[in-house]
């Protein structure tokens, strides 16, 4: 088992966005983490990656309480909906701006730019200026962004959220192979259920700040929690 959430609450100030939330994620695993606007699915990703202190619970990675680890300390991978990609650098450079701070020699950041580009289907673009590519091409680049410095969990939020509904049906597909290649164990989170249903098997769905069913998509389906779940997986 390498990531676990143990009873994780977050207040802003009368807003309860995690209420004792608990969620266990095994090596090697994609999740997919779906849920209606203002559930909380952000804010769950902001906890695990370091970005949101909890007022209470514990985030236990490989076996230790990483409570007190910075952001950058984590190996976390974090990509958002219109992840910006740096304008004033072209697409290799945006890859390779993680392996800059983590101090990788030229050569090696080199080779492992290509390969990233080439996983995320760009092979070849390394030179191409940002602002030529089209928005399914920003989303691949900002995708090798995360994988690039060989994070230990890569967490996706809402990553096609603002792409018209053919790309993103097909996107998703890439993502959830690309993913699935690298072997890096993956948080998905998405408000749309055939997205979650189409990137991981295991899907946990999210209302008011918990946890209220996990499954597959048929499961989901076929043998709802309660009504709530059966209406937001029917809709
Ligand atoms: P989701 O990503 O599922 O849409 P969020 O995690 O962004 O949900 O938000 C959960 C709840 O917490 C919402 O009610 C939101 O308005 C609130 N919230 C999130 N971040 C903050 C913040 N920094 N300050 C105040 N309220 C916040
Ligand atoms: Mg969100």
């Amino acid at each position: 088992m390498m990531l676990e959430l143990r009873n994780i609450t977050v207040r802003f100030g009368e807003i309860t966005a995690l209420d004792g939330l608990d969620l266990t994620v095994a090596d090697g695993e994609e999740v997919a983490i779906l849920g209606p606007s203002g559930c909380g699915k952000s804010t769950l990703l902001r906890v695990v990656a370091g970005l949101q202190k909890p007022n209470e619970g514990t985030v236990i990675w490989d076996g230790a309480d990483i409570g007190a680890v910075p952001p950058h300390l984590r190996n976390v991978g974090l990509m958002f909906q219109n992840d910006a990609l740096f304008p004033h650098l072209r697409v290799g450079e945006n890859v390779g701006f993680g392996l800059r701070m983590a101090g990788w020699d030229r050569e090696p950041a080199r080779t492992r730019i290509a390969e990233m580009l080439t996983l995320v289907g760009l092979e070849g673009f390394a030179s191409r200026r940002v602002d030529r590519l089209s928005g399914g091409e920003a989303q691949r680049v900002a995708l090798a962004r995360t994988l690039a410095p060989q994070p230990g969990l890569v967490m996706l939020d809402e990553p096609l959220g603002s792409l018209d509904r053919l790309l993103r049906d097909r996107l998703v597909i890439d993502i959830g192979e690309i993913l699935e290649k690298t072997g890096i164990p993956s948080l998905y989170v998405t408000h749309d259920h055939d997205e979650a249903a189409a990137i991981a098997e295991r899907i946990a769905l999210m209302r008011e700040g918990r946890i209220v069913q996990e499954g597959t998509f048929d499961q989901l389906r076929s043998n709802p929690a309660d009504d709530w779940v059966a209406d937001f997986v029917r809709s």
